[in-house]
């Protein structure tokens, strides 16, 4: 064998810790995500903040959107974790739809843990007929940084100024981290605002989702009248009998609530078409 070729063991043995570490928190994401269970939804946020922001720093950024346009990936058998990664930020967009912003992006994860900060009655909740266009500027930000990327070949200054994944890095100047005070305050009184609103790489899995989202979330016919799920819902996706695919990140609140049998309106009437009176008991922990 020629010396100065690798084998796959040199090739391996240094990127086996990252893939290992990587493959446990992805699967802790997917069994959280199953088993729609509260408490490993939060032990995933808690692991996003702590193992894929501030220990890996690794985000989906603009910046790999910017690679897919000009085909500038990295070289396969040196980043196995950052294309496992990738396939998994896809597949699961392709199958489910938004699950990496629900639960795996660091970013989306330090603002649902901010969540409990602020008391519900404190915050601002954004009127439907706003939100749905207040959504649209994400795409809009996602179109002009595609564009700036596509004329001038920048990656730094969308990094940078676009997104706020800089600070599990802590390389920020003054200005920047005074921005990012100012968006973290604006998510205490305002839910997800960035995620909603502002992120192009939201807003580019969101296209994914609205196109593709092979196994949606099931709706009953009592959906078309019944308000609750909406009200429930952090993220504005429920709007009436339906839910808008690019803006639901499959953070269960809904789905938990669809399948209690104690609470939603479907259980409840079929409870009593069968000539029951007393009320079931939930299924849900
Ligand atoms: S919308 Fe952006 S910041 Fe929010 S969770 Fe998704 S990728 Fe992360
Ligand atoms: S509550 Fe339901 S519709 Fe809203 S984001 Fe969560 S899973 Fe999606």
């Amino acid at each position: 064998m020629d010396p100065a070729v690798e084998s796959w063991r040199e090739i391996l043995a240094p990127q086996a810790l990252d893939l290992c570490l990587l493959t446990a928190f992805l699967a802790l994401a997917f069994v959280s995500f199953f088993r729609k269970s509260v408490a490993l939804k939060y032990v995933t946020l808690v692991a996003s903040v702590g193992y894929l922001g501030f220990a890996k720093s690794s985000l989906v950024s603009v910046s790999d959107v910017f690679r897919l346009t000009d085909l500038s990936v990295p070289e396969f058998k040196y980043s196995l974790a950052w294309y496992a990664f990738m396939l998994f930020v896809v597949f699961s967009t392709v199958l489910w739809g938004r699950v990496y912003c629900g639960r795996v992006c660091a970013f989306g994860a330090l603002t649902q843990l901010l969540d409990p900060i602020i008391p519900r009655k404190w915050r601002f909740e954004i009127p439907v007929r706003v939100e749905k266009y207040a959504n649209l500027i994400k795409y809009a930000i996602l179109a002009a940084v595609l564009v700036y990327f596509l004329i001038t070949h920048d990656v730094a200054l969308p990094v940078r100024y676009v997104e706020p994944f800089w600070m599990f890095s802590l390389f920020g100047t003054t200005g920047m981290w005074v921005g990012l005070g100012v968006l973290l305050a604006a998510t205490l009184i305002v839910r997800n605002v960035y995620c909603r609103f502002l992120c192009p790489v939201g807003a580019a899995l969101g296209i994914i989702s609205q196109l593709t989202t092979v196994f949606s979330i099931k709706r009953w016919s009592e959906c078309r009248t019944c308000k609750i799920c909406e009200k429930t819902c952090e993220w504005g996706a429920i709007r009436g009998p339906k839910i808008v695919k690019s803006e639901c990140v499959r953070c269960d609140d809904c789905e938990r609530l669809y399948m209690d049998q104690k609470k939603c309106p479907h259980w409840l009437i079929l409870f009593k078409r069968k000539g029951n009176t007393a009320v079931p008991v939930s299924t849900l922990s």
